[in-house]
Parts: C-alpha cells; structure tokens; sequence
C-alpha cells in the first residue's frame, strides 16, 4: 500500500488539471458576455456615420462617450455577479470533493466536520487575493477599459480619423484576429482575473476545510508541477512543506497553478498503536511529505483515461508514443469543463475506485 500523503497529492494533481479546464469553462461564458457588450459598443460608434470630425468638443462627443461607458459598466456588474455565484458553487463543491478525495485515499473512515455556507461565502468574496476583493478586481477592469475606450476614442477624433478607423482602434483588424485591438487588452484581463479568482476560491474552499479538520491535517505541502516551467518563484516552493493557514498562499502569482496539498498526521500522532497494525498499514500513515512531481512523470504514471482528460485524447496518444514530453503542452489547459461536467468526471472516477458518495 503506497503512503497515504503520496495518494492524495497524485489524487489533487488529477484534481487541479481538472479545475483549469473548469476555469477555461467558467472563462468562456464570461468572455461571451464581454463580446456581447463589445459589439454593442462597436455598433453605438457605427451609428454615428462616417465621421466623428468637428464633435470633439460637443455635448454629441460626450453622450457618445457616455453611452459607451453604460454598456461596458452594465457588462462588467453582470459578469461580477455570474462569478460571484459561479465561484460560491465552485467552493461549495470543492469542499464536498476533498472529503471524499481525503477519504478515499485514508486505510479508516474520518468523520469529516465541514465548513459552513456562510464560512465559505466569508471565504471566497471577503477575502483578498493579488491584494484586491473580487468586486474590487471587476470594478477595476471595468473602469479600466471605460478609460481606454474613452481615450481611444478622443485620439481618433483629434487625429481626424474616420469611425471606421476608430472601430479598428478599439476593435482590431480581421487580419491580426484582432490581436491589435484595445478591446483585446479588457479580454485578457478579464481572463487573468477570472483564472486566478477560481484558484483563490478552491485555495479558500480548502483552507476553511483543513482548518476543520485539523484533528486529521497537520500540514500542507506546495505542490507546483503544474507550474514549475513558467515560474521560478513557484519552482522554489515546490515540496516544501508549511503549517495551515501559513505562508504563501496559492496563487502566488496571476495564473498560478500551484496547490497546496493537505499533509495527514501520522498513526502516532493520531493516537493509535501502531505495533498492533499490520506492517504495511503501519507505512501508509507515515505523516511524511511527498517526493516533488513533474507533470510530464506524474502524467506518465496515469492510467489513460487520465491522461485523456488533462491532454485530450489526440495529444494523449501522442504523449503515450513516447514522441512528445508534456512540457510542449505546458500552456495547454485542457478542453473546457462546467460544474455539471467535472461533478460526472468525479464520480466516475470515485466509482472506478470504488468509493461510495
Ligand atoms: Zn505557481
């Protein structure tokens, strides 16, 4: 039987593949929302016909502006309020899946206490990270982008530009895919802030839990293979092993994806007799750290259907070759997940292990 800590630091890497691709999810019906707002915008400056020439200083200048500035702001509060209860879900689910993620990876049943409704909502909205609340964080990209639009705009029509040409501005060319576009700016914000919104909330989730449970958890110990490549600061955490609710938080930085993962005490510590287990009982738990992982030799120790999820099925077979080391996908976030998709993963995989719900 393999040490009880290595089952669930295997067990929270599958999991922390997972909860990118169900970033990337949450990702995409906010963007939509974004583009939405955005076309609007595009068509309120259409309307204007071929010239803004001659109204930079006009009270139609400024009900322009005006009325741009309501559409972006009335997307940003909606945006504000789908994450809001996208991530109070995502932090009541990933409180459930880690009892049972502990559970199953434990030679004994543990009467798990769990967080509150309200202790988590504390958690995830009340709480900073990157120093800024959630509302503060959409506040922010939303008047950031008002600005841009806004001063765009104003440069344009100094500069006597056509509104075609100040469309493009804001907008990009067709040609670039639009890369070269303002708007572009808001989207990739957006997209920072909601990837690392969701690592706050299952950080925030996992905290309130093990601070619960600390009768079973003893520690935490930085897991950073999904990260280790793009971030030395990361790379220098890795393995090490920290008391709850101390030190460096996850995410450390905008897009990390490291985790901390929970450490369970020893037989001794939890007061049982270990001369009376049996010898490989008694080595499962040991309340030792794990060894450091890459993602390209954890991944290798996958079954396929792992392997599957975290690459998707056509680089999976390609990792499996031998042709491809997994570091060539160290962007990849795997395809997109919702909360009903990753909640059927989990139980087949429960299943698959035999753990009951
Ligand atoms: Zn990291």
């Amino acid at each position: 039987m393999s040490a009880v800590n290595d089952r669930i630091r295997d067990l929270e890497i599958r999991h922390q593949v997972q909860v990118q691709r169900l970033g990337s999810g949450v990702l995409r019906r906010l963007i939509g929302l974004l583009d939405r707002a955005d076309a609007e915008i595009v068509d309120k400056l259409l309307s204007r016909g071929a010239t803004l020439k001659g109204s930079f200083t006009s009270v139609r200048l400024q009900k322009l502006l005006d009325a741009i500035r309501e559409i972006n702001q009335a997307a940003h509060v909606t945006v504000g309020k789908e994450l809001r209860s996208d991530l109070l879900a995502i932090a009541k689910y990933e409180v459930g899946f880690q009892q049972r993620l502990i559970q199953s990876a434990l030679p004994i049943a543990w009467d798990f206490v769990s967080p509150t409704a309200e202790m988590l909502k504390a958690a995830v909205t009340s709480r900073p990270f990157q120093g800024r609340l959630l509302k503060e964080w959409v506040t922010e990209l939303s008047d950031a982008k008002a600005r841009r639009l806004r001063d765009a705009i104003r440069l344009g029509v100094v500069q006597g530009e056509t509104v075609d040409q100040i469309v493009r501005r804001a907008r990009g060319t067709r040609a670039l895919n639009y890369a070269d576009g303002i708007m572009q700016i808001g989207r990739r914000g957006a997209e920072a802030m909601v990837r690392t919104a969701v690592a706050h909330t299952t950080t925030a989730a996992r905290d309130e839990l093990y601070a619960a449970n600390d009768d079973l958890i003893a520690a935490e110990q930085w897991v950073s293979t999904l990260d280790t490549r793009t971030c030395p600061h990361c790379m220098g955490l890795d393995g090490q092993r920290f008391e709850l609710g101390k030190g460096t938080r996850t995410p450390a930085h905008i897009g990390c994806r490291c985790i901390r993962v929970p450490v369970t005490k020893s037989w001794r510590e939890l007061g049982f007799d270990i001369d009376e287990l049996p010898p490989a009982t008694r080595a499962s738990m040991n309340g030792q750290v794990s060894a450091t992982e890459t993602y390209d030799s954890w991944l290798r120790k996958q079954p396929a259907s792992t392997q599957n999820e975290a690459l998707g099925p056509p680089r999976a077979a390609l990792f499996r070759k031998g042709g491809m080391k997994v570091d060539s996908f160290t962007n990849w976030a795997g395809e997109e997940l919702t909360l009903d998709q990753l909640r059927r993963l989990d139980e087949e995989a429960f299943a698959k292990a035999g753990i009951a719900a």
